[in-house]
C-alpha cells in the first residue's frame, strides 16, 4: 500500500508515523510539514519517503540540506503541497491543522485515494463538497477524529435508518469546573494543558473553550448525514467513551478505549480489518467509574453557536471555522481573553448574517475559500476593537 501523510510533524502526524514505522509492507510516497524541518527530514529518512514537502518556501534550503544524500525528493510551498497530494497513493492522512488542510484532501480524493481525515476543518467548512468529491471518484473518507471513528465503528453492520441519535463525548477540558470570572482570567499556559489527551496546541485550546466539540458536532452532521437535533454532546471527564450511537429500539452502542489517537488512526489504516495496535488496554475495575454531565452553555457558548451554524447551513461552517481560527490566534498572541474568543466568533457570524453568501449552498471550493477570507477580515476588525 502506498501512503502519504499531510501534517506529518504534528501530533496526529507523529502518531501516524509511529504506526507506519512499525510496518514493512508500506511505501511512503509523501510526507509534509510546516516549519519543523529537522523532524520532517528525520521522518522522511526513517520511512524512506519518495518526497518531503514543507509548506513554507523559505524553508526549502533547510529541508534540502537536511535531506542531502538521502534520496528523498524535496519541495516547498503551497503548490508543492498540492502536487504532493496528486501523487498516486492508496491511503492519505489529512492532518494539517486548520483550513490549510482543505485543498490537499480534495486533491487526494480526486486521485482516488482513501482519505484518513483528521483535519476536521475540511468537513466543517466544505462537508457537502468533500463528500461529493469522494463519491465522484469512488474514493473513501475514513474518520480519524476519535469521536467520529467511534461512531463509524459502532455503526458497522447497522442500518443508518435505524439510527435515532449520536452522542459525542467531551472531556470538558481543563476549565470544566471554573466559574465565569475564573474563565475570564484563564491564561494561555492554563488553556494548553489538556487533562487527558496529548494533542497539538490549537486543538488543545479548542478543547478548553469547547470549540473543538462545536466543530465535531458539525463534522458529525456532515459525515453521517444526520439532522442537528439527532446529534448531542455530553461531558465525560474520563475520556474513555468516545461516542455512542442510539438506535430506534432504545439501544445505545458505546465505543470505549484509552485516550490515544493511535487507535483511530490505526483503525483507519487497517480498515476494514482490525490489526494489533500498540495502545493501552482498559482495566475497567481500576477505572472504577465513568461520569457524565451536561455541558454548560453559559460558560461555554461554543456548542450553542455550532447549533446555530448547523441550522444556517451553506457557508456558515466556513465562516465559523475562520472566525474561530482568528479568535484562537488572538488569544495565543495575548490580545484577547479566553471568553472573548466565543464573543468574537459570535460577532463575526452576526456581522456576516446580512451577507447572503453566508447561507447560500456550498457549490465550490472557491466560494468556501472566499467566505473563509471574508470571515477572517471581519473577525480581524472585531478583534482590533476588542483588544
Ligand atoms: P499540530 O499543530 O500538532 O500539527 C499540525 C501539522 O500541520 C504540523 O505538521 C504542521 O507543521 C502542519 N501545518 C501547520 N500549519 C500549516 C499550514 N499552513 N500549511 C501546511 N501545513 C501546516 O496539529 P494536530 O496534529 O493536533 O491536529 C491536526 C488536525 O487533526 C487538526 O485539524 C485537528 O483538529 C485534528 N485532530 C487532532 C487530534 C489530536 O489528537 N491532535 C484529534 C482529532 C483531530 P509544523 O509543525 O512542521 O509547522
Amino acid at each position: 500500500m502506498r501512503v502519504s501523510v499531510f501534517g506529518a510533524t504534528g501530533s496526529i502526524g507523529e502518531s501516524t508515523f509511529d504506526l507506519l514505522r512499525r510496518r514493512d509492507d508500506l511505501t511512503t510516497v509523501a510526507l509534509t510539514g510546516g516549519r519543523n524541518i529537522a523532524r520532517l527530514a528525520e521522518q522522511a529518512r526513517a520511512l524512506r519517503a519518495e518526497l518531503a514537502v514543507t509548506a513554507h518556501e523559505d524553508c526549502y534550503g533547510d529541508l534540502k540540506d537536511a535531506l542531502a544524500g538521502s534520496g528523498v525528493g524535496v519541495a516547498a510551498g503551497t503548490d508543492a503541497l498540492i502536487a504532493a497530494a496528486e501523487r498516486p497513493a492508496d491511503w492519505v492522512m489529512s492532518a494539517i491543522v486548520g483550513a490549510a488542510g482543505l485543498t490537499p484532501g480534495f486533491r487526494a480524493l480526486a486521485q482516488g485515494a482513501t482519505l484518513a481525515l483528521a483535519n476536521k476543518e475540511s468537513l466543517v467548512t466544505a462537508g457537502p463538497l468533500l463528500m461529493r468529491e469522494a463519491a465522484r471518484h469512488s474514493a473513501r473518507i475514513l474518520p480519524v477524529d476519535s469521536e467520529h471513528s467511534a461512531v463509524f465503528q459502532a455503526l458497522v453492520g447497522e442500518d443508518m435508518a435505524a439510527v435515532e441519535r449520536v452522542i459525542i463525548t467531551a472531556s470538558g477540558g481543563p476549565f470544566r469546573d471554573w466559574t465565569k470570572d475564573q474563565l475570564a482570567q484563564a491564561t494561555l499556559a492554563q488553556a494548553q494543558k489538556h487533562p487527558n489527551w496529548d494533542m497539538g496546541q490549537r486543538i488543545t485550546i479548542d478543547s478548553a473553550t469547547l470549540f473543538n466539540k462545536a466543530l465535531e458536532l458539525i463534522e458529525t452532521r456532515e459525515y453521517f448525514g444526520l439532522e442537528p437535533a439527532q446529534i448531542e454532546a455530553v461531558v465525560h471527564p474520563q475520556s474513555i467513551i468516545h461516542a455512542l450511537v442510539g438506535f430506534r429500539d432504545g439501544a445505545l452502542m458505546a465505543h470505549m478505549g484509552a485516550p490515544d489517537m493511535r487507535h483511530a488512526i490505526g483503525y483507519a489504516l487497517n480498515w476494514p480489518d482490525r490489526a494489533e495496535l500498540p495502545v493501552a488496554r482498559l482495566d475497567l475495575a481500576q477505572l472504577g467509574q465513568l461520569t457524565f454531565e451536561a455541558p454548560d452553555p453559559d460558560r461555554f457558548p461554543a456548542l450553542r453557536l455550532a447549533r446555530e451554524v448547523m441550522e444556517m447551513r451553506g457557508h456558515a461552517g466556513a465562516a465559523f471555522n475562520a472566525a474561530k481560527e482568528v479568535a484562537l490566534d488572538q488569544f495565543i498572541a495575548g490580545r484577547i481573553g479566553f471568553l472573548d474568543m466565543a464573543a468574537l466568533v459570535e460577532r463575526t457570524i452576526d456581522s456576516l448574517l446580512s451577507d447572503s453568501g453566508l447561507t447560500s449552498p456550498v457549490e465550490s471550493l472557491e466560494s468556501v475559500m472566499a467566505m473563509d477570507q471574508m470571515a477572517r477580515e471581519v473577525a480581524g476588525h472585531h478583534a482590533a476593537a476588542m483588544a
